[in-house]
Parts: C-alpha cells; structure tokens; sequence
C-alpha cells in the first residue's frame, strides 16, 4: 500500500484559506499508480499528522514551497521510502534537508512511473529525468506535449477528500492547460543590449535568468504552455460529476492559453498569437452541457490580462456569467511593471478586469506588496490602481507579500516590509470590507460544507450558518445577515432552490 499525502497549501498545517480547494495534483499521481494496478490511499497531511499514526511504506508528497514545515512533521511520522514533488522541489536542496529519499522536480509524470517501476536506486534511474537525489540530478526538462497527453488524472482518488476539504462541496481542480506563456524576463535584472540578440523562444536566457515575472517560478517548472486533449478533460469532469462533485475549477496558470499552443509551438509570447476563441468556444460549451446534465457549478481559473480583449470577455460572458476569475495586477506602476517582468501593463490589467465585468463576470483582483524596487511612487500607483479597479467593480482584491521563491529571477531578493507596504494592505481590507458589506441583505446559493458553514456555488467568501447544518454537499440558499471578518460572512437558510 502506498500513500499519497497532499501537503499543497498546508503550511504549518493549520491552514486558514482555500479550506475548500482540492488541487489537480495528488490526483494525478493517484491516475499514475492506478495505471500501474498498484493500491493507496490519499490523505491531507492535517489529517495524518491528527492522526498521529505511524506509517511503514512508500510515501508521495505533493507540497508547496510554503508547506516545508507541515511535512517536516509528517516524516517522523514515516518510516519508508519518503518521496516529494510538487513546486517545493524548485528548492533541490529540500531533498538533502529533509533527509527524503528522492524528489521529482516540474513536470513529474514520466519521472514517477519509473521510479514506481525501477525502484529508487539511483543507479537504475540515469536516464529518467526530472529526479532530484540529495548529491544531485538527473536531467532536468520539460514534457512533450505527446508525453503530457499519456496520463490522467484519478476520477475516483477525489473520494478521500472526506474531511475537509470534503469532496461533495469543495472546488475541485481539473487542470485544462499547464504552465504560462509569459518568457519574457523582468527588466530589473536584464542587460537589454543581450536581450536584443536573444532567439525569439527565450526559453533558455544567455543571462541565466529565470523566465517570466521575476517572482513567479511557473514558467521556469513547467516551460512553454501545453494543453489537455479536449476529450480527456471531458471524461475527467463527467467522472467527477458522477461521483458527486458539485463545483469544477478549469484550471491553469492562465484559461486563456488553452488551446493556443495549437497556434504556435512552444508558446513563449504572453500576447501573440491571441486565444485560441475555437478551442475555447468547444470546451467551455461541452462542460456547460455537462453541468447542466450533471448539476455541478464551474469557473476558470485565472486569465492573463495581456490576452483579454472585448472578443475574448465576450465569449467567456457567454459561459461563465455570475462566475469568479482572478486577474493578476501586481502593481499599479508602470515602470514597476516592467521591472518585475509582467506581461502587461497595470492600465491592461484594469481594462481586461473593465471588460470581464461587463461580459458579466466577477473579476478578483491580485496584487503585491513588498516587491523588489517599491517604492513610495510605485506603491502610491497600486493603490490608485486598487481604487480603480474596485470602483469599476472587481468582486475581491487580494494583496499578497512578495516571497522570493527558489527557482524565480527574484529568488535572492529580500522582503522588506516597509510603510507603504502596510498601506497597501490595509486598503485592501477596507474595500474588501465595503464589498462585503454589500452582501448583506442578499439571498446566494451555497453547497453545505463540513460543520455549520456553507460555500457560495458561485464563489465569494464563506458563510457561517446560523440555523442547521445541513447534509455535506446539499444546495440551499442562503440570506447573508452580518460581516465577521475580512473571510467570512453570517446567514441563515432560507431555502433549497
Ligand atoms: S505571474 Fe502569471 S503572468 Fe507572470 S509568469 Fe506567473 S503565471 Fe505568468
């Protein structure tokens, strides 16, 4: 017996958001073992660590970067082979420091299966890529699209989600498209006299520099973007609607590349050629068919605002009205912009929010605070941008801290927090405020969740109930009465629709 243990987003395992998220990832190593015949069960490391129970066996973690310390705890709950991918693993070293017997670094599928087939022996595995021992590598590269194509994830492996996140109301990841096309490199560290002899795929740069936003590690893991056969993600969510998943997340780095890399291979230009609108046109109208078959709830993920135009809103209107997508902004100064490597500027990124939300849907807007070269001018600009974006009507605005992550341009730049940084913050925990505040009075459709709360079908923040608990995964609706906090809001049920 094998045991995948999901770590994504646990951190010091007590995690305080995205309780309801299911990421595609352990469902893709569960796809792998099931091809292979072989047995597992999957468990979110919270729960492993309260269960406090021993484990003799081969282990696969999948983890972020951030949730170095909640597997820190595990492993000496382990006693086997201990194995880790997953973004943690664009840090080579976490293999040596957390004394595991192998990591799979990026695209891990190919690596998997022969390890699963060879064992860990590093002396039968030379010529499988993307291994990373604790004295070094094998090659490092990228996947085929042919070889992406070759592996599915498990329908049945969401049925372990039974806790929390439980599987009949969270948000459940079907990835539709891998990786970012965005190959440009920030112009805080590039010498543009280089930049100009540079072959136009800019996937290897002569300078060394990482791909993409200087503080993004995407494109650097993953290479140029690559997606899903139409017909297997298909196949994916109708098994997952069967089995009672009741909200579908098409995910990626960015929907709009789905399809594109069909246009132009490998895709290294975050704006030419433009959405592939067929591709996405067929997908999006074959899940809705499906959705309304099945009964579940769907949204898109992100969506780069360097591919957002009035044909593009319109055509994503026509799916996904009253739905949420998260537009990255970063920061509201231009230079700045150009500095950290964005793909666009921050006057894009608020006219792509513009037309999302008059096609009709609920854009959430990103921000950083804290990055490399802030200043009061730049920092000034992003709340500015904040404002505009708010009163053009994005849903949320989400302002994160800078993080140099091993693997990006910015991975040795420090975090300095300073005034102005905290001034971004607090501006984005009023105007998150306000637009909750407007919630109340207003009657949503949620699917019950574990405990008395309930999630909104169609996003936003999560609700307390104030009277029962229904079944997990029951539909009801919901009147919102009060704001608790900048994450969660009060209500009582007043139906089932
Ligand atoms: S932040 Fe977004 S646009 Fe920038 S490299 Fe990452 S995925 Fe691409």
């Amino acid at each position: 017996m094998l045991l995948i243990l999901d770590a994504l987003a646990a951190g010091k395992a007590r995690r305080l958001s995205s309780l309801d998220v299911i990421g595609a990832g352990p469902r893709l190593i569960a796809g792998i073992l099931e091809s292979l015949g072989l047995e597992y069960k999957l468990m979110r490391v919270e729960d492993f660590l309260k269960k406090g129970r021993k484990f003799s066996g081969t282990v696969l973690i999948s983890a972020m970067t951030m949730d170095e310390p909640a597997v820190a705890r595990a492993l000496k709950l382990i006693d086997g082979i201990k194995i880790i991918g997953g973004p943690i693993t664009s840090d080579l070293g976490v293999v040596r420091r957390l004394n595991l017997d192998l990591g799979i670094w990026g695209e891990g599928e190919i690596s998997l299966r022969e390890v699963l087939l060879r064992g860990v022996d590093p002396s039968k595995l030379k010529d499988v890529p993307n291994l990373v021992f604790r004295n070094g590598t094998t090659k490092l590269r990228y996947l085929t699209r042919e070889e992406f194509l070759m592996f599915k994830p498990s329908v049945n492996a969401v049925k372990f989600y039974s806790t929390i996140p439980h599987y009949k109301c969270s948000r459940v990841y079907v990835e539709v498209v891998r990786s970012c096309s965005n190959f440009r490199r920030p112009k805080l560290l590039v010498s543009q006299d280089i930049c100009r002899l540079c072959p136009s795929e800019r996937i290897l740069c002569p300078q060394g520099i990482p791909p993409g936003c200087g503080y993004c590690s995407i494109p650097y893991l993953y290479g140029p973007p690559k997606s899903r056969d139409e017909e297997s993600i298909l196949d994916e969510i109708e098994g997952l609607a069967k089995v009672g998943v009741r909200r579908i997340v098409l995910s990626g780095a960015d929907f709009l590349e789905y399809g594109r890399d069909l246009l132009k291979n490998p895709l290294t230009d975050p704006v030419s050629p433009e959405p592939n609108l067929d591709a996405i046109d067929s997908l999006l109208s074959k899940v809705s068919y499906l959705s309304k078959k099945y009964g579940f709830y769907f949204e898109v993920e992100n969506a780069k605002p360097s591919l957002v135009d009035e044909k593009v809103a319109k055509l994503l209107g026509k799916y996904l009205k009253n739905t949420t997508i998260h537009i990255g902004v970063e920061t509201g100064d231009e230079k700045h912009s150009e500095l950290i490597g964005r793909p666009c500027s921050p006057e894009e990124s608020i006219k792509a929010i513009k037309l999302l939300k008059e096609a009709g849907l609920r854009p959430y807007a990103y921000f950083i605070h804290s990055l490399p070269e802030q200043n009061r001018r730049s920092a000034a600009k992003t709340i500015e941008a904040m404002r505009s974006v708010f009163e053009i009507g994005a849903e949320k605005i989400t302002v994160y801290r800078f993080r140099p992550l091993p693997g990006t341009a910015f991975e040795k730049f420090k975090v300095r927090v300073d005034a102005d940084s905290r001034k971004i913050s607090k501006y984005a925990i009023r105007l998150n405020r306000v637009r909750k505040e407007l919630l109340v009075g207003n009657v949503v459709k949620a699917v019950a969740a574990p405990g008395a709360y309930a999630y909104p079908l169609q996003g936003g923040p999560v609700i307390r109930l104030k009277n029962g608990k229904p079944k997990i995964g029951e539909i009801i609706e919901v009147k919102i009465t009060d704001v608790v906090s900048d994450r969660l809001v009060e209500g009582f049920i007043c139906g089932a629709p």
